[in-house]
């Protein structure tokens, strides 16, 4: 092997998103070496975007609420093909995560009493969101990185993983490159935990940052990992759609929750026009019932406008294809009407949602106390990643642990809104401590030399067609285009076929990407490299995607519309065979636990 810069870990933690870093804190607990490892600044991660909140049934709104009701709450979200044991514990674990967070620091918007206040999102029951105005992930980030440099981690900044090492079956390390000088770095490590995130960046209007290129995802996959439900890519139904250059950026669920409502050119509320079955009994009957309860009126049932997101996605989507749309291609959110009611409104939304008011002021030159705002979907979230045992997070490689958005099981076919930030701080913390015993009990893995030779190779050879390689820019922006267009919100099978013919084309022209310039700050090398991580997270999707044949969570085929209790039974699992070629398969989802199976029953 070649001389590289090389590190040694118990264990390594590839992502500091508020997964890494809660799995950084919990191994470090254990008294191992733990290293971290990420593409950009540490605070920086995507987490810190988070806005509306996070969810824990801590009760302090809402005394109903519990456990159990956020248990079923998730698995009917997920539609019922979530892995129910992550869901049970995730439920169990959420509020005692919230509560070290306000211990170590995390100072969350209050009750009058001085407890933790909570908002109303999206398909959860109760007022269930702890957040700190429409800046939660800030905050999170901020108490997980102060309390994690205090534990003992050492950080790798802007040095992004290329490879995955193994020693046989067990995952050894990784291979990665500095970004501000292109070196080459080895990491040693007897166990990893990938927390990576989200995948965003393979379609071209997403809400999601530069660093969701899917990496995690892609380097499981070639390790022999297994990853599960890819086809459920969520589609967040409010994204800004104008002016062009910020199309995709979120509009926190948020609004909605603080009494925002949705209306077509015509100042239609259009959510009104069709409840899903399964919500119809806990929907409010009218715009009055709505309002009241995003006052916390104890006895309405929750605005339609706080459905599922599937299903206030796709209702958007209708509501544009008729001829009902906004100027661009949008529909109207309007929070500015709730002044009508609130004496204070215009102060009112300003502390509410504070990120929001100067996002469009800023952005779009519109002041949302006075005007509603134009939102549409927009590539939010992956609910698929990578599989995992759900009390360890163990992968189906030995040594390799996965945790927050790039794991998948918990948020099945659909996730609830401000799930993803318990997720990562519950499963973080067990990754962590799961990955910590791993490494103690199976000790220093061996580095095969030829393997980070070969690695390194294969990462400077778009150097060696500089002259006339094409640049990767085109290519990735070509992917882009296509996800978008062809295995978008609607799905058809002619047009995910030929999608899959785009991405060949696509892999094609990239593996004879040509950069120019030399190693140091070479954006264009580096996204010469991500375009492996986004070709292969987007062949994935477009796979599973092509497989289920049914209509359910954020996954909808025009060609099948309806939901298929066969295909309510399994999950869909993508792997490398043996012969290299892409593997989907499937898997039936296990049986629930009586005692979970009943709580369901009783809350539905
Ligand atoms: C605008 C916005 C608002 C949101 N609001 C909410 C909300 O209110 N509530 C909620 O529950 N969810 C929300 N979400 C979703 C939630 O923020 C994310 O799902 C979550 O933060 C993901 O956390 P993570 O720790 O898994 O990954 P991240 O926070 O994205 O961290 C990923 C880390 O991995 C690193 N990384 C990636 N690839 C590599 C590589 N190859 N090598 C080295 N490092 C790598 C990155 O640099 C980064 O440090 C929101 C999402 C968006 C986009």
């Amino acid at each position: 092997m070649a001389v590289y810069q090389t590190h040694e870990y118990d264990v390594l933690i590839i992502g500091a998103g508020g997964a890494g870093l809660r799995a950084a804190i919990a191994a470090a607990a254990a008294n191992v070496r733990v290293g971290v490892v990420c593409k950009s600044l540490l605070g920086k991660a995507h987490t810190v975007m988070a806005e509306g909140g996070v969810a824990a049934a801590l009760a302090n709104v809402d005394d109903r609420d519990n456990w159990k009701v956020h248990f079923a709450d998730t698995m009917r979200g997920g539609q019922y093909i979530n892995h129910w044991r992550m869901a049970e514990l995730h439920a169990k674990e959420a509020p005692e995560r919230v509560r070290e967070l306000e211990a170590w620091g995390a100072l969350f918007d209050r009750t009058a009493d001085g407890r933790i206040l909570q908002r109303n999102f999206g398909g959860h029951a109760y007022p269930r969101l702890a957040h700190v105005g429409d800046r939660t992930g800030l905050e999170m980030i901020r108490t997980l990185q102060d309390h994690g440099v205090h534990s003992g981690m050492s950080v790798h900044m802007e040095c992004t993983v290329y490879r995955l090492l193994k020693d046989g079956h067990r995952i050894a390390g990784a291979f990665a490159y500095n970004r501000d000088r292109g070196t080459f770095v080895v990491f040693r490590a007897g166990a990893v935990v990938l927390a990576t995130g989200g995948i965003g960046r393979a379609f071209s209007i997403t809400s999601n940052s530069w660093e969701y290129t899917g990496d995690g995802h892609a380097l499981a996959y070639h390790a022999g990992a297994e990853l599960i439900d890819m086809e459920f890519v969520q589609f967040h139904p409010t994204g800004m759609v104008w002016p062009p250059s910020v199309r995709g950026i979120l509009v926190t669920e948020g609004v909605r929750g603080e009494g925002g409502v949705l209306r077509n050119s015509e100042g239609r509320r259009f959510m009104f026009d069709e409840i899903p079955a399964n919500y119809r009994e806990t929907t409010a009957a009218n715009e009055e019932e709505g309002w009241r309860y995003t006052q916390g009126d104890r006895a309405a049932r929750r605005p339609p406008e706080l459905l599922t997101r599937d299903h206030v996605a796709r209702m958007i989507m209708r509501e544009v294809r008729e001829g009902r749309g906004s100027p661009h291609g949008g529909v109207y959110l309007d929070i500015a009407w709730i002044r009508e009611r609130l004496p204070n409104g215009k102060e009112h939304i300003k502390r509410k949602l504070p990120g929001m008011y100067h996002q469009f002021k800023a952005l779009a030159d519109i002041d949302i106390t006075e005007e509603p705002m134009e939102v549409g979907p927009t590539t939010h979230y992956a609910m698929g990643g990578v599989r995992v045992d759900g009390d360890s997070q163990m992968s189906t490689v030995s040594g390799l642990f996965a945790a927050g958005e790039c794991a998948a099981g918990l948020h099945g076919a659909n996730r609830l809104g401000g799930n993803s930030l318990s997720d990562l701080l519950v499963f973080g913390k067990r990754a962590g401590e799961y990955a910590a015993k791993f490494a103690q009990e199976h000790g220093p893995p061996t580095i095969d030399g030829a393997t980070v030779d070969r690695a390194a190779k294969d990462a400077l050879a778009p150097f060696d067609r500089s002259s006339q390689g094409e640049g990767a820019f085109a290519i990735e922006h070509a992917l882009q285009e296509k996800m978008q267009e062809l295995v978008g919100i609607v799905r058809r099978e002619a047009e995910m076929i030929e999608a899959l013919d785009r991405i060949a084309e696509l892999r094609a022209r990239a593996e004879k990407v040509g950069v120019r310039g030399n190693r140091e700050y070479n954006p264009g090398w580096h996204t010469a490299l991500d375009l492996d991580s986004l070709l292969t997270v987007s062949e994935v999707v477009t796979r599973a995607a092509i497989e289920r044949k049914e209509s359910r969570g954020a996954h909808f085929r025009d060609d099948y519309p309806g939901k298929d209790a066969e295909w309510g039974r399994v999950n869909l699992v993508v792997k490398k065979a043996a012969d290299g070629s892409m593997s989907v398969s499937r898997a039936p989802v296990a049986e629930m636990r009586a005692d979970l199976k009943q709580i369901i029953e009783e809350i539905k």
